[in-house]
Parts: C-alpha cells; sequence; structure tokens
C-alpha cells in the first residue's frame, strides 16, 4: 500500500513526503484507517515499527483551526525523552498545516515556559502524567473538548506508578472523544482501561 492511497490531505501527504518516508509501515496500513473513521483503537505494537506517526497522521488530519479556543488532542506518554520525540515527530507530521501547534510538557522543565505557550494556544498536547496533573490543578490546561486522546506506550505508564493520574486525567476529558491506546504489551490494566474508556475499539496486533 502507498500512502496517497489512504485518503489523506496534500498538506498531510507532502509533510511524509518531506520526512522521507516511503510507504506505511504495517502498523500504519492497519490503524490511520480506522482512526480516520473515527473508532476508538486498542494497538499492541513496539517502539520502532512506526507506531507515533500511525496515531500522529490521523490526528493531524482530523484537527482543526479553531484559534486555539480548546485543545484538541492530548497524548499522554510515560517519559520526558519520548514526550520530546513524540512532540518532534508530531511537529514534523504539521509542518504544512500552519496552524497546528504541538505543546510538550513534562516534568523537570521550566513551568514558566510550558505555562506561556499553553497560554499562547496549543492544538496538541504531548505530555507526561504527573506535570499534566500539574497543570490541572493550577487549571493551566483544559481537557473538556478533545477531540483525540492517546496513551502512548500505556504498559510502561502502569509500569512506572502513573494508572491513578492516567484515571484522573481521562475522566477530566469529555466522553465524546476518540480514544487510542497504544501498548506493548496486552495486560490486565490495559483491558481494564480499555473497557473502562473505550467504545467498541479495533483491535490491532502488530
Ligand atoms: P516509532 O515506532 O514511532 O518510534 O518510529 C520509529 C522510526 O521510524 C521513527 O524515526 C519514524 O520517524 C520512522 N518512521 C515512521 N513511519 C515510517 C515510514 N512509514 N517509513 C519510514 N520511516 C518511518
Amino acid at each position: 500500500m502507498r500512502f496517497n492511497e489512504l485518503k489523506l490531505s496534500s498538506e498531510v501527504l507532502q509533510s511524509i513526503e518531506e520526512m522521507g518516508f516511503e510507504n506505511p509501515s504495517e502498523v500504519q496500513e492497519s490503524t490511520i484507517p480506522e482512526i480516520l473513521e473515527g473508532h476508538d483503537l486498542l494497538a499492541q505494537a513496539q517502539t520502532g515499527t512506526g507506531k507515533t506517526a500511525s496515531f500522529g497522521i490521523p490526528m493531524i488530519e482530523k484537527i482543526e483551526d479553531n484559534n486555539y479556543e480548546s485543545l484538541q488532542a492530548l497524548v499522554l506518554v510515560p517519559t520526558r525523552e519520548l514526550a520530546r520525540q513524540v512532540s518532534n515527530e508530531l511537529q514534523k507530521l504539521s509542518r504544512n498545516k500552519k496552524f497546528i501547534k504541538v505543546v510538550a510538557i513534562y516534568g523537570g522543565a521550566d513551568m514558566g515556559k510550558q505555562l506561556r505557550e499553553l497560554k499562547r494556544g496549543a492544538s496538541i498536547v504531548v505530555g507526561t502524567p504527573g506535570r499534566i496533573m500539574d497543570h490541572m490543578k493550577r487549571k493551566t490546561i483544559k481537557l473538556d473538548d478533545l477531540k483525540f486522546l492517546t496513551l502512548d506506550e500505556a504498559d510502561e505508564m502502569f509500569d512506572m506508578g502513573f494508572r491513578d493520574d492516567m484515571k484522573t486525567i481521562i475522566e477530566k476529558t469529555n466522553m465524546d472523544r476518540q480514544t487510542l491506546f497504544f501498548s506493548a504489551t496486552f495486560d490486565n490494566n490495559i483491558k481494564e482501561f480499555s473497557k473502562l474508556y473505550q467504545k467498541n475499539p479495533k483491535k490491532v496486533i502488530i
């Protein structure tokens, strides 16, 4: 399959070409059409399979120019390194949709800078659960009008003890969001979260 068979806009196809991607990876082939159709998704995929772009491409395709009136996508990740990496990839994928702003929110980084970035307006936030909780308490982030909620490396987040924070965050989001879970393994935690927080998810195992 080729990227131009995936019903993507010229802006997104151009970004993909500029990034040097020739064809969709296996996980991208099976997840992108489902996400574009509006389904929730439960995907088992390891790092290195192209999983970031598999949620990034359809998310960027569907984000609208709303003058930053509300945050449209939240991606929860276990570590600051992954927050940086994922936000970097999303920035590249969205470079031809200029209105899209991606902000990375993680612990150990300058709070003032994150506050200014959030205030200027964000379309997508990529963040670690602890620091997202801090912003929720300060009321500097609002999660009640999301189009997408994504958990990336969900099993890692459970292993790192973020389960309660993840629950608190998800329960503050609007119910009519699209919910995407990516995990290298399917254990009881992810199965329970899927039952609690997803609607008829499509399951993809790579
Ligand atoms: P990930 O699994 O998301 O960490 O991606 C692993 C690496 O593969 C990253 O450097 C991506 O930029 C790259 N990548 C993702 N999708 C593709 C693709 N379709 N073709 C070539 N490289 C890709």
